[in-house]
């Protein structure tokens, strides 16, 4: 055997030890740090959304609850249940490429339009 050779088997040697010390410590930290991490992130993901929604569905509301519609009243009627519909000639407002319709109101009762 040369010594170059014997040489590349000590070097082999190190790194089986190396590897061997590696295998033996890398189960113990894989082990604890998946078990900590999984149980916050579903969490966290499950209440994120949620949350979402729940604002999004406030801004739908106060959307579609103007105070105008309280309080307008029906010239006609004296009715103070309207229907919105957007007026697609009269465009209020255009911010990248979303328009904003000027709505009607539609009288429930006589169906008077204003
Ligand atoms: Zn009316």
């Amino acid at each position: 055997m040369s010594e170059f050779e014997q040489k590349v088997l000590k070097l082999l040697e190190d790194i089986n030890t190396k590897l061997d010390k590696l295998m033996k410590t890398e189960p113990v930290t894989s082990s604890s740090t998946p078990k900590a991490s999984p149980e916050p992130s579903p969490a966290a993901t499950t209440v994120k959304p949620s949350a979402i929604v729940d604002k999004q569905e406030e801004d739908a509301r106060m959307e579609e609850k103007p105070p105008v519609e309280g309080r307008r009243v029906c010239p006609e009627c004296g009715g103070t249940a309207f229907a919105t519909h957007e007026d697609k000639s009269q465009v209020l407002h255009q911010m990248g490429g979303v328009k904003i319709y000027a709505k009607k109101y539609i009288c429930k009762k006589c169906g008077y339009e204003h």
